[in-house]
């Protein structure tokens, strides 16, 4: 059993492609977060947004893992195989009347939209006043998303957020939050693009295990070429599998990656078995604490 004092972080990519060296950056931060003070470390598989999911990506994301040495304990989970928990959920919130359908298109809320936030648009709220006979006419001809009741702040900022999607899919802002505490996650640490999504994962988290102990976020910078673009798996910047193809080792990459975030002094190969114990690594956590949540 899980001590209550001993962290445990995770790695959640998206099978949507190759991992490039922003992502394996990252995966490499939260791995020495936990693995440098002895924590745990899981690996979660989020293949749930099927039409974004790239056929054997998940495969190759683990063995690139596995060739830099960021190990996992357990069993890799998968997304796609949890959706009876994320029903539950829902019904959990649903019970909390926090939840209702909403019929409006893209249109609709970009018409409605009371104001702009930093993920799009806040929902008006138009579908939550709906009557029970007017949800079940416009059922018949639409499936409908499903959406968050926001409060307080978060009314403000991001306004009712879908949990499910009118395709039927459960959205990723409901599953991660589900997942992180079913699997009893103490650290997030993640890419500052998912610094916006917090506030929501905070909310539901709160809403669906009062009692659960508080998850500590930490979004660290994205990694950026010579132009300031975002490094990732869109951008057609070269894969770690490429890399490898290439000739490159595993050392060489993690020690480029650590000059690159000022880790190491020079740009020496360094296996990332040795920097468990490093000073220096600790130490970064404290230098990117303006990122956590
Ligand atoms: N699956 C998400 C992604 O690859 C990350 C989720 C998270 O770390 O919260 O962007």
């Amino acid at each position: 059993m899980v001590g209550s004092e001993r962290k445990v972080g995770r790695y959640a990519p998206s099978p949507t492609g190759d991992l490039h060296l922003g992502n394996i950056r990252t995966a490499l931060l939260a791995w020495l977060q936990v693995r440098s003070e002895g924590g745990q470390f899981l690996l979660r598989i989020e293949d749930l947004d099927t039409p974004r999911v790239v056929k054997g990506s998940s495969d190759q994301i683990l063995r690139d893992l596995e060739w830099l040495g960021i190990d996992w304990d357990g069993e890799v989970v998968y997304q796609s195989q949890r959706t009876s928990l994320y029903e539950q959920a829902l019904v959990e919130l649903s019970d909390q009347q926090l939840i209702y359908p909403c019929f409006c298109s893209r249109k609709d809320i970009q018409q409605a939209a009371s104001a702009p936030h930093s993920n799009g648009l806040i929902y008006s709220g138009e579908c939550r006043s709906l009557s029970l006979f007017q949800r079940e006419e416009k059922s018949k001809i639409k499936f409908p998303a499903m959406r968050c009741v926001a409060d307080g702040g978060l009314a403000k900022s991001c306004g009712d957020f879908v949990v499910k999607r009118a395709d039927g899919l459960f959205a990723y802002q409901l599953a991660v939050v589900v997942d992180d505490l079913e699997q009893g996650v103490t650290q997030v640490l993640r890419g500052q693009d998912l610094f916006d999504s917090t506030e929501r994962q905070q909310y539901l988290a709160k809403k669906l295990s009062p009692q659960a102990v508080r998850i500590e976020y930490t979004h660290v910078p994205l990694m950026l070429d010579e132009i300031g673009e975002r490094l990732s798996k869109r951008d057609g910047s070269m894969s770690v599998s490429e890399y490898r193809n290439k000739g490159y080792s595993a050392e060489k990459l993690v020690g480029e990656l650590l000059f690159n975030l000022g880790l190491l002094s020079d740009r020496a190969p360094v296996s990332i078995l040795d920097l468990k114990g490093e000073k220096e690594c600790q130490n970064y956590f404290k230098t990117i604490v303006n990122y956590q949540v």
